[in-house]
């Protein structure tokens, strides 16, 4: 069985930019072979070597606007001055099929994915090792002006400060410990009791003892 058969959960790794998530999604994703990467919305301009429909979907702001108004988006947010947003399309079904979901989003869409999915979103932040490598990183991208990476920079900083609305954390300081840490996070988040008793735990106690739990816990 694949270990993402049972309990597919959307998991939701924010961080700073520069902090290495999206490194880390990947190597994630070399775990879960199944699971699904979401595929978000931006109204950004594509960067380098940036595909569209692989990257990101890149819509003028009438298509994102029009998208997001017929109920298209789970959750969106302004960042940098642009519009970005997660397509339901690229988290509902999947889930459905049990498969997990990985979604690469800023903390502000993150708490919104944990609104709308409740237990079946895990929420990972990611944090730089400290303040000289994060700023090294994002200079290391090499495309953005100066002025931007001091933007990025007191985003980053914003979005680091928002740390405790989520549900578990690993540190940047090397990425094959980092990637073990997160597998282990997530692999206890699938046993946590709440997500089972959503997995079909609550109908199992019902049908094999004749108990019908309280939804509060
Ligand atoms: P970038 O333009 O560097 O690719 O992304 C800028 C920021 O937007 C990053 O923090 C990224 O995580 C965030 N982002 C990307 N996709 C989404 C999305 O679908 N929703 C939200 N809320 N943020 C996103």
């Amino acid at each position: 069985m694949e270990a993402e058969s049972a309990g597919a959960l959307a998991i939701v790794v924010s961080g700073p930019s520069g902090s290495g998530k999206t490194t880390l999604v990947k190597h994630l994703m070399l775990r879960y072979p199944r699971s699904h990467f979401s595929i978000s919305a931006t109204t950004r301009a594509l960067r380098g070597e940036e595909i569209d429909g692989v990257d990101y979907r890149f819509l003028s702001r009438e298509d994102f606007l029009a998208l997001r108004d017929a109920g298209g988006l789970l959750e969106w947010a302004e960042v940098h001055g642009q519009f970005y947003g997660t397509p339901r399309s690229e988290v509902v079904p999947h889930l459905q099929d049990g498969r997990h979901v990985f979604l690469d989003i800023d903390v502000q869409g993150a708490l919104s994915v944990k609104e709308a999915l409740g237990e079946r979103a895990f929420l990972l932040f990611v944090l730089p090792p400290d303040l000289a490598t994060l700023e090294g990183r994002l200079r290391g991208r090499g495309t953005d002006a100066e002025a931007i990476v001091a933007l990025r920079m007191r985003n980053a900083l914003a979005e680091l400060a928002r740390l405790p609305g989520f549900e578990a954390v690993v540190v940047n300081r090397d990425l094959p410990a980092m990637v073990d840490d997160a597998l282990a996070l997530i692999e206890a988040r699938r046993r946590n009791l709440a997500a089972w008793l959503e997995d079909g735990g609550r109908d199992f106690v019902r049908e094999a003892f004749g108990v019908e739990l309280a939804q509060d816990r």
